[in-house]
């Protein structure tokens, strides 16, 4: 690869130094696709640019006019010639795709004489001159940074004056005046007149891609999608073919498939006699790639024969950029196509059964990023909602939030906490931050390969383009749409799946699995060697878990099942109890609810285990607010009648409160403390397992309890409960002459534990790593407290690569968990492990999970099919 490259030299593999772009052009050329004749600057020129202070390396602009050579004898044409010129697009290309983010130029190559010659030689002025209106506003804006509303607004004013509805009306005394136009708009911003000379608009042109590597919107983009700085951008010159000759000509982008369904249709818009931008650009609305066939069908033919053999040669779904010159197709780019999550899954699972690709390869393509976004939302109820309009259903799933018309007061919102929906009559790559920003996006203008699409898609974020019925009046910061307002501030809703735009905050709903994506997780299935576990606390998330593919339950806490209002105030009543026989009552009440709780748990997930773990919590979370006693107490006081036995008792009552108030309860008295202290709680929750698990054999139904052990520091801890489980196990089973197995095991989330697992995994038949507490007794973080005060500021000035809390900690926590495991293992080889905190559903901690040999994940219902699919990716 030289540093000034022909396409007929490199292919796909060269990606790194040729850009995306580049690579891809290079490849096609290669496999004999049209492509127009062009050469690569490679993105170390870039890199050298950049160091040398921003200006081209010595010699590479004589590189690039010699390489031209090749280009003018292939087209018959010089470039800057007076009779027949040679045009070229300079086009960047990252390595990277980054769509929409860089800048490009067509049509250079023109000045106030070559476009008479071009109008001569191609017989049509008022396309040469439209190619030279194009390119003098285009270098204005790419070169001179002239923003696009000022050329904008000159053609709408000429538009007006000559009475023409749409720009290709113009006629080429129009074209002509606007060019002088805006000849003197540049003149006016930058002091120098627009350059004639051809070799210094290349120059500039190289120049200006180059340095749209560090424009703003280019930055933001790459640090959202981690997209290293030093990459760079290559640049493509390459000859131009003219899509705005007429009616046999056009221009279009086409996936291969659906980038929204992955259904196996082509699917695209082109628009005829149009140039480059004017699709994606969304200021002319183009029509479906379906519709050339009836236009030209040879020209259509041929593209999808272009578009089967693409797919084929790379093995992927392909986004095309096209130009059809006088009937004849050219292929301008290809690259692997941006796809939503639903269209990313069917796309993978059909490739698959198609036998283009592995399963495991089929795996590897899921984003289970992206897939978790979009596997929620959509509106619960379809119908009976007033729709302000219906436009195109650009990227799908259904959010709501205030509507907002600035991309930085998206941002400002954000921050300040708020849901947004970014409004815009079209959006620009100016827009990113906005769309990050928001929950949804909604265009008035534009098609399905918009921007503001695009874009959307990439990011999972639902987007409707194109609601041509709605009006936004700018001034007053209003949209209208089928006689309904919204102002900035008021809530909408909109569907990326249908395409409405609704006013109000609606109820959306979670989304079912689709046939592709149960299929996906099969494979998975297959695939994977961790066992994958649900964190379930009811039956309800029992069903859930089931359904959504868990191997059983990896924690079930009970203290969930005690927060009922019912139950709660009889749980108050056994801890506020001071006599022994007092409490005894309370709990005797709470068993039967603790044992068909747990039963119905136990047939949902018949045939699998299901880990329960004793009460957890500090005490006072189950307390009676203390104010509201002391309030009681005061309305009692002042109440006439006796009232001194109510009286004594609430005294009574906010004393014991007080009694068990702690300063620190996170530290305190919970977990397997509180057990320990109050022995006939644990004991109350044992009988009612034990006698669940029996009540469920006997009607044949296959139970695997375990009995966990939370906040163990101590190996003597678990010695104390585990005698007192097996105890009180045996007792129950011999009244019931039934027996059955089950296992004790311990949560590993007290740093003293994991430091002697080896003594404690001889009392331990599972460790569960409790990630969630270990990480905030490891660092010393309260976990309550932190992220508000001040682990936001570690993340943004790097003092800590992630929040902890979500991305498993693998240097500190991690290594805490790799010894107990370890260690762990050394003393009781029947020992299992997995993990059950919130990182059980984060991608990056199941990758160390797999790495240190976890037997087991175990995560929220919800996040089943992306720790599964996650869980096969860590084992490919
Ligand atoms: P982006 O990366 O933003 O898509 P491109 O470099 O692909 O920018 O250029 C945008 C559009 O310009 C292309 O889709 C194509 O329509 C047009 N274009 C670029 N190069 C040429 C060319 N050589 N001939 C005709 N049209 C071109
Ligand atoms: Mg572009
Ligand atoms: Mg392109």
């Amino acid at each position: 690869i030289r540093r000034v490259n022909s396409f007929r030299n490199g292919g796909k593999e060269d990606v790194g130094l040729l850009g995306g772009k580049g690579a891809n052009l290079a490849e096609m050329t290669n496999t004999g696709l049209p492509v127009p004749p062009g050469f690569t600057i490679t993105t170390e020129v870039c890199r050298e640019f950049y160091r040398s202070g921003r200006r081209l390396p010595a010699g590479l602009l004589e590189e690039a006019l010699a390489a031209l050579v090749e280009l003018e004898e292939e087209q018959d044409r010089v470039f800057g010639h007076v009779e027949r010129p040679l045009l070229v697009s300079v086009r960047s290309g990252a390595v990277t795709s980054m769509p929409g983010m860089m800048d490009t130029i067509l049509n250079l190559g023109l000045n106030d004489e070559t476009v008479e010659g071009l109008a001569k030689l191609t017989d049509n002025r008022r396309f040469a001159y439209d190619c030279y209106r194009r390119f003098v506003q285009m270098y204005g804006s790419v070169v001179y940074n002239i923003e696009a509303v000022h050329f904008e607004r000159l053609i709408q004013k000429e538009k007006q004056l000559t009475g023409c509805m749409e720009d290709q009306q113009l006629s080429v005394e129009s074209l002509m005046s606007l060019i002088e136009q805006f000849k003197n708009l540049i003149e006016i911003r930058i002091g120098r007149s627009f350059p004639q000379d051809v070799k210094q608009q290349l120059q500039g042109a190289i120049e200006a891609v180059f340095l749209s590597w560090s424009s703003p919107r280019a930055k933001v983009y790459r640090k959202v999608h981690h997209i290293p700085e030093d990459q760079g951008t290559a640049v493509n010159v390459q000859s131009m073919v003219f899509g705005n000759m007429g009616e046999t000509s056009g221009t279009g982008v086409l996936f291969t498939r659906n980038p929204s369904t992955g259904e196996d249709v082509m699917f695209g818009e082109f628009l005829m006699n149009a140039q480059g931008e004017d699709v994606v650009g969304g200021t002319r609305t183009p029509c479906p790639i379906a519709e050339l066939q009836e236009a030209m069908p040879d020209a259509y033919k041929e593209l999808s024969l272009c578009a089967k053999q693409l797919e084929l040669h790379y093995r992927d779904m392909q986004d095309i950029e096209f130009t059809i010159e006088n009937g004849k197709l050219y292929l301008l780019q290809t690259r692997n196509a941006k796809r939503n999550a639903r269209a990313a899954l069917k796309v993978a699972a059909d490739l698959a059964r198609e036998g283009r690709i592995s399963k495991e390869e089929a795996l590897m393509r899921i984003d289970v990023q992206h897939l978790n976004h979009l596997l929620h939302r959509s509106l619960n109820s379809e119908a009976g909602h007033a729709v302000m309009a219906t436009g195109l259903p650009a990227s799908p799933g259904a959010a709501c939030g205030q509507v907002v018309f600035e991309a930085d007061t998206a941002e400002e919102w954000k921050r300040a906490g708020k849901e947004v929906i970014l409004v815009r009559l079209e959006t620009t790559p100016e827009d990113i931050h906005g769309v990050i920003a928001a929950e949804g996006i909604v265009t008035l203008r534009g098609g399905m390969t918009s921007h503001a699409a695009v874009v959307a898609r990439g990011m999972g974020k639902p987007c409707v383009c194109g609601c041509e019925a709605m009006q936004l009046d700018e001034e007053q910061q209003q949209l209208t749409g089928n006689g309904i307002t919204i102002r900035e501030g008021d809530w909408i809703t909109i569907d990326g799946g249908s395409g409405q735009v609704i006013p109000g905050k609606l109820e959306l709903r979670e989304a079912d699995l689709s046939p592709e994506l149960m299929l996906i997780l099969g494979w998975a299935d297959e695939v994977r060697s961790m066992k994958v576990m649900a964190n379930a606390d009811s039956p309800v998330d029992a069903r859930k878990a089931r359904e959504f593919g868990a191997e059983g339950i990896g924690l079930c806490r009970t203290e969930h099942m005690f927060f009922s209002q019912t139950r709660l105030s009889i749980v108050q009543q056994m801890i506020v109890a001071e006599k022994e026989t007092d409490r005894q009552a309370a709990l005797n009440r709470l068993l039967p609810m603790q044992r068909s709780d747990f039963e119905e748990i136990f047939r949902e997930m018949d045939g699998c285990p299901v880990t329960i773990r004793l009460l957890d919590p500090p005490l006072h979370e189950f307390l009676p607010n203390i104010e509201e006693l002391t309030e009681r107490l005061t309305a009692l006081r002042s109440k006439e009648g006796d009232t001194l036995n109510e009286r004594m008792e609430l005294e009574r009552m906010i004393r014991r409160v007080r009694d068990l108030q702690e300063s620190n309860p996170m530290l305190g008295q919970r977990g397997c403390r509180l057990g320990i202290m109050f022995p006939e709680i644990y004991e109350m929750q044992v009988e009612a397992i034990f006698q669940a698990v029996l009540r469920c054999i006997r009607d044949g139904i296959s139970v695997l309890p375990q009995v966990m052990i939370p906040l163990v520091g101590h190996v003597n801890e678990l010695h104390l409960l585990r005698n007192m489980v097996d105890e009180v196990a045996e007792q129950v089973m011999g009244e019931e002459r039934r027996y059955c197995s089950y296992k004790v095991g311990t949560m590993i989330e007290v740093p003293r534990a994991a430091l002697t697992a080896g003594e404690i995994a001889r009392s331990a038949d599972f460790f569960s790593f409790g990630t969630n507490d270990l990480t905030q007794m490891t660092f010393g973080y309260s976990r309550d407290d932190a992220e508000g005060k001040f682990l936001a500021h570690y993340v943004e000035n790097k003092l800590l690569p992630h929040n902890p809390f979500q991305v498993l900690d693998t240097e500190g926590v991690g290594k805490l968990i790799e010894m107990a495991v370890a260690q762990g293992r050394a003393r009781n080889p029947m020992l299992t492990t997995g993990i059950c905190g919130e990182h059980g559903g984060d991608y990056e901690s199941i990758m160390f999970c797999q790495r240190i040999g976890l037997d087991y994940i175990s995560c929220s219902p919800y996040r089943l099919p992306v720790s599964r699919i996650a869980a096969a990716q860590a084992h490919i």
